[in-house]
């Protein structure tokens, strides 16, 4: 048992340090000899927990825990011990008396001392230690402190003071250092200057006699140490392992409960612990505990292993304990790992490698998946197209610009009647085969889309395997360009266009023919005259043209019906294209009127080829169902290009004058103008 002597220590420094030393040392000594004597014959359920001083609300976790049966849900009959000079917590358990306590800071600088001491919950995060002084003394630093009477309790339990003295570089040299009576009196008679107080407790006392104090407190110099720690052997936790977590976590639950009950807890202390402290003075300890515990903002208990860290160094810095210190096993480990640490770490690594392996195994089967899936599709779109391409008749190639070699598909050579085995092609055969009236346009169009990449398009004739000409639609683009900008490589589809282009050719034929004698109808006439008098114009070549119109022939409808009269009309369309050179232009302007356009023709020729024609048609007959065969004759104007600002409507009017004349010279005749 060690507490300071009655008697004002004066030491240098370093002797102070050293002294400290020695006694903690001693003290430790003794503490472990006395745990080596201990016997721990009592039952594994009973247990004895060590408070650091009298009963009061300080402690109200551990009552509550008892009372409200914390620890007995545990199969624990825990005994609370109330603390005095002579039953200190480090002592008590140390010499078994005890297995766990609840100590200050001196929990931690035995520790450092080589004490094998566990702490297992922080019950307060801060510190409640201060120093009280008269407000009147004017003292409230610790540099004021310096030639001051100080009453302190015991240097290791008060570690945090001596840090702030010698953080503040205020040597206990400076200080008449005194042991405390544990009697506020002595402040307030003056007979010390500062007295080591609890913020929970001795202001309390001051308030009541209304006597204005000072408050020395080592958080504001940088400070900040836990206090009330749970804690317990290193043994005892090697051989109740179960019962130290057991121990750890009634208690807290009745922290947690007292925080939530205080009055509760309060009228237990009065009722059932004889506390010395009035209902008032444990109430204002309630209030006042609660800015130190932070019940609403921290797990009770909690710990900060960086926060013992700095408590430590607090003492490495204030030379109580040398640098190099270990604090490993000090803090309780709230999450244990019953495994040894290597088995950890094969577990470890083992985890990694599988996360490692079924990520790679999930990627690869993610991938494969995903390659099948775009097989799927590219197969799918691939039918696809060649479904489409084979429906709408289409084939693509591929041109190898420079060597001329080209790759199609199938549908190409099924369109040209080929196998598609036996087919191959380039762009000679290709040449080859356009139809040649087709080719020069074709040849215009390739070569645009050589130079500016198309896409072009082009229409055009080409010959099947069997002969037989194929309109074909093909679009080309050139995707592959030469450093020189040289188009390397065209691709594009063929369509066979033949049955469009055969019907779109018949339907422009149908609107330019007439419907009942298959010659030019007016409009196409028309069109085609103005075409040979530009290029006629332009040669300077003849040209004529002929109006003719069948004589009487409403007598012909009246007597034979219109379906001879139109019979009458067919047969002359065709004595005229019998009569008349191919590239005469012969139309049926309407009714029974007819124009006919002969090319490079003068007027002499043409009124000769007039007459012929003329003599063609009065010498036909045309077979009757009733027997007797119908002759008829037509009256001709013939009119030639005699200027060049001749026009169509000129000549035509011309013509028709001309024709005008042959009727009123008696009809089936030729005049010329
Ligand atoms: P002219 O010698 O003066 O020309 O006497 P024409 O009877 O031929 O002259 P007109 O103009 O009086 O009669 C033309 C007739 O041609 C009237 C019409 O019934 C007939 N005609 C016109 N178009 C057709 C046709 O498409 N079919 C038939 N069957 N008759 C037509
Ligand atoms: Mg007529
Ligand atoms: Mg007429």
């Amino acid at each position: 048992m060690f507490y300071l002597t009655a008697k004002p220590i004066y030491l240098s420094s370093n002797e102070d340090k050293l002294k400290v030393m020695k006694i903690i040392s001693a003290f430790t000594f003794i503490c472990s000899i006395s745990s080596a004597l201990a016997g721990t014959s009592q039952s594994e359920n009973v247990v004895d927990l060590q408070l650091r001083w009298h009963h009061q609300f300080q402690f109200a976790g551990y009552y509550a825990a008892v009372e409200k049966g914390f620890y007995q849900e545990e199969g624990l009959d825990v005994h609370l011990h109330a603390g005095d000079p002579t039953h200190q917590p480090v002592q008590e358990v140390m010499s078994g008396r005890a297995q766990y306590a609840e100590g200050n800071s001196e929990v931690l600088f035995q520790r450092l001392q080589g004490t094998p001491l566990i702490a297992l919950a922080a019950i307060f995060q801060h510190s409640p230690s201060v120093l009280l002084t008269r407000k009147d003394s004017g003292i409230d630093s610790v540099h004021a402190l310096i030639g001051k009477k100080v009453m302190l309790m015991n240097i290791t339990d008060d570690a945090d003071f001596l840090a702030t003295f010698l953080s503040e570089g205020v040597s206990l040299t400076q200080v008449k250092v005194m042991p405390s009576s544990y009697n506020l009196d002595d402040l307030v008679s003056g007979k010390v200057d500062a007295f080591n107080s609890y913020l929970t407790n001795e202001p309390f006392f001051l308030k009541q006699r209304h006597l204005a104090y000072n408050i020395i407190d080592p958080s504001n110099y940088g400070i900040d140490f836990y206090s009330d720690i749970l804690f317990t052997t290193k043994a005892e936790l090697r051989d109740n392992p179960k019962r130290v977590e057991a121990i750890r976590r009634a208690t807290l639950k009745g922290w947690r409960y007292a925080m939530d009950h205080p009055n509760e807890i309060i009228e237990l202390l009065i009722n059932k612990y004889n506390v010395e402290k009035t209902r008032d003075h444990l109430e204002f300890e309630a209030t006042e505990m609660r800015k130190l515990i932070f019940p609403d903002l921290i797990e009770i208990g909690h710990m900060n292993p960086g926060r013992w860290q700095q408590m430590a160094e607090t003492f490495v810095k204030a030379g109580l304990i040398k640098p190099g210190y270990s604090l490993d096993g000090y803090i309780f480990d709230t999450t244990p790992r019953h495994l040894p640490d290597w088995i950890l770490l094969v577990l470890i690594v083992v985890i990694i490698i599988l996360t490692a392996v079924s990520y790679a195994t999930y990627y690869l089967q993610r991938l494969n998946r995903r390659l099948a899936e775009a097989q799927v599709t590219l197969r799918g779109s691939e039918e696809r197209l060649r479904l489409a391409l084979g429906a709408a008749s289409q084939g693509w190639f591929d041109l190898n610009v420079k060597s001329g070699n080209i790759s199609v598909s199938e549908e190409y050579p099924k369109i040209l009647g080929y196998d598609p085995t036996e087919f191959h092609t380039n762009l000679q055969e290709w040449k080859d085969r356009l139809h040649p009236e087709d080719r020069d346009a074709v040849m215009v169009a390739f070569r645009d889309c050589m130079s500016n990449g198309g896409p072009t398009s082009m229409e055009y004739r080409r010959q099947t395997k069997d002969g037989n000409w194929i309109w074909l639609s093909s679009v080309g683009k050139i995707t592959e360009w030469g450093p020189l900008h040289q188009p390397l490589r065209m691709i594009g589809i063929h369509t066979n266009i033949t049955n469009h282009k055969l019907l779109e050719i018949e339907l422009k034929r149908q609107a330019h023919i007439d419907y009942l004698t298959g010659i030019s109808n007016r409009g196409r006439f028309m069109e085609l005259a103005e075409q040979e008098l530009n290029r006629a114009v332009r040669y300077g070549n003849p040209l004529s043209i002929f109006m003719m119109d069948i004589d009487y022939f409403k007598r012909v409808n009246d007597t034979h019906g219109h379906k001879v009269g139109d019979i009458v009309l067919k047969k002359l369309a065709e004595i005229c294209q019998q009569t008349l050179r191919e590239v005469d232009v012969i139309g049926r302007l309407g009714g029974e009127e007819f124009a006919i356009l002969l090319p490079e023709t003068g007027i002499g020729e043409a009124a000769e080829a007039a007459e012929r024609l003329k003599e063609a048609i009065e010498n036909t007959k045309v077979p009757l169902e009733s027997g007797l065969p119908l002759q008829f004759t037509v009256s001709i104007g013939v009119s030639s290009l005699t200027s060049k600002e001749d026009n169509m409507d000129v000549l035509l009017n011309r013509a028709d004058q001309a024709l005008y004349q042959a009727k009123n010279a008696g009809r089936n005749r030729v005049c010329v103008t």
